[in-house]
């Protein structure tokens, strides 16, 4: 068995883990990164950018919709799963060479194996045996789903992992949670043409979220034939014919061909050791780290999902560059994880950054908001029926823009531009003060001029 050195050691090749390796191997330090499945990670080969891939497929149906206002007849229209899934490969795998082409340009070693910390320097791979001394240890093993509960049937649901690669499109798919990912997967296979249902625990989708785009997005959601059922859960899946039986609590059942949960997603951190050589780990069993995601050992980092911190992929990019600048650029980084711009690729989708107006109220004791509900110009034609909303939350003691939220069309790619704004503190008179672009949705922003909502909180007696 040999035994090497390394200046830094990375497990883990998803988002964080490659772009601090990159960074750090640019910076003129031996690096060595180990990879048990692919490299690329969760986002690259099983969440946003396949997901992505799939919301496009998803929306060519309003398209052909929309097509028809607009004077174009279209012979009637037919999709192929197994094409979708196909090309899909192609590009993941295309993806995949160019991440570990950067990787190797950079002069960084890829291993394609688990690695486990042995002693707080010593790291093995257990696929050769081999060991490796590293002078640093950045632990990026990412998340993993979880469905919870094990309830009777458990082994019968699917998660977005399988959900990909799929031998067929479901014909009918139940859809257990109201995050992110259950509800962009309910309005992919929505799309495609699946019957979905969507069973959530709470009073409303997307917890966390302002409340107008919660309401918003389940009107819309519904109304393009999803079906949201509220304050239920799965409680047992029973196999019948070619599909199952899902029990709901409450006492209702339903039958479909697929059951898939999205129930949340927990750090990777089982069997790497690292309680052993002293890390930190949270109940939730993220690694503990401070600002530059340093753990209670020195000289070992962690960076991303496997942290539990703000689980997004520019996130995690960010946390390991500023771990490499830190730790081999001389430049300490701490991480600003206030106001990041998100997305929800549902359809329509959701663009939201900063305070919503029930936090904004929470903080501040004047909050003055902006709302509009609009019909978007490319379906007045067509006829389709959607609405957009936008909306403003704005401090009313300083007049700063403290939150936007969004769902329409491009409501992500807007959102983070709006990101650039909130950051910098815009006002709303800068807002104001900005030209419209005509015409646009995104105008709605810089026109909005009399207040829906104004707060203002009692003074104390
Ligand atoms: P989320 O935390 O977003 O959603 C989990 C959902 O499952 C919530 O609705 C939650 O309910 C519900 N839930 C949790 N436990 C149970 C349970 N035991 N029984 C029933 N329901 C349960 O996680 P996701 O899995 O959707 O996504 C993981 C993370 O990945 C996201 O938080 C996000 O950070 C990231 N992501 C980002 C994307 C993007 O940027 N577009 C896309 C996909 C993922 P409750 O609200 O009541 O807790």
């Amino acid at each position: 068995m040999s035994e090497r050195d390394v200046d830094l050691f990375v497990i883990g090749a998803g988002s964080g883990g490659v772009r601090a390796a990159r960074i750090a191997g640019g910076y003129g330090a031996r690096v060595t990164i180990a990879e048990e499945f692919r490299v690329g990670g969760t986002c690259v080969i099983r969440g946003c950018v396949p997901k992505k891939l799939y919301v496009y497929a998803s929306r060519f149906p309003h398209d052909f919709e929309d097509a028809a206002g607009y004077g174009w007849a279209l012979p009637e229209p037919s999709f192929d799963w197994r094409r979708l899934v196909a090309n899909k490969d192609k590009e993941i795998a295309r993806l995949e060479a160019a991440y570990a082409a950067n990787l190797e340009k950079a002069g960084v070693e890829i291993v394609r194996s688990r690695a486990v910390l042995e002693d707080a320097h010593t790291v093995r791979l257990v696929a050769t045996g081999e060991r490796v001394r590293a002078a640093h240890v950045l632990i990026a093993t990412g998340a993993h789903p979880t469905s919870g509960a094990a309830i009777p049937g458990i082994e019968h649901a699917i998660s977005s992992n399988e959900a990909f690669d799929l031998a067929e499109l479901p014909r009918h798919i139940l859809i257990q949670g109201g995050g992110y990912i259950a509800l962009e997967f309910a309005c992919i296979f929505a799309g495609l043409g699946s019957e979905v249902t969507v069973v959530y625990r709470g009073q409303n989708i997307l917890r966390g979220f302002d409340d107008d785009i919660r309401a918003h997005l389940r009107g819309e959601m519904e109304r393009r034939g999803i079906r949201i059922v509220t304050e239920r859960t799965v409680t047992a899946i029973e196999p019948k014919g070619e599909g199952y039986l899902v029990r709901l609590s409450g006492g209702e059942a339903r039958e479909v061909d697929r059951v898939m949960f999205a129930t949340g997603r927990v750090p990777n951190t089982a069997g790497l050791g690292l309680e052993a050589v002293g890390v930190g780990l949270h109940a939730n069993g993220g690694v503990v780290v401070d600002d530059y995601s340093r753990t209670a050992v020195p000289h070992i980092y962690a960076v991303g999902d496997v942290t539990n911190r703000v689980n997004l992929t520019p996130v995690a990019i960010r946390e390991g560059h500023a771990f490499a600048d830190t730790v081999f650029g001389g430049r300490p980084t701490p991480i600003d994880h206030a106001d990041i711009p998100t997305a929800v690729f549902t359809e329509p989708e959701v663009g939201t950054v900063g305070l919503t107006e029930a936090a904004a109220r929470a903080a501040l004791p004047a909050v003055d908001v902006y709302t509009a509900v609009f019909r978007p110009m490319r379906v007045t034609m067509s006829g389709r029926e959607t609405r957009m909303l936008m909306k403003l939350v704005v401090d009313g003691s300083n007049d700063r823009v403290v939150g936007c939220h969004i769902v329409g069309h491009d409501a992500g790619e807007m959102i983070q531009l709006v990101g650039i704004a909130v950051r910098m503190k815009a006002t709303k008179a800068d807002f104001d003060a900005t030209m419209a672009v005509h015409p646009t949705a995104a105008e709605e922003l810089v026109t909005m001029r009399t207040p829906t909502a104004r707060h203002r909180r009692q003074a104390a007696e």
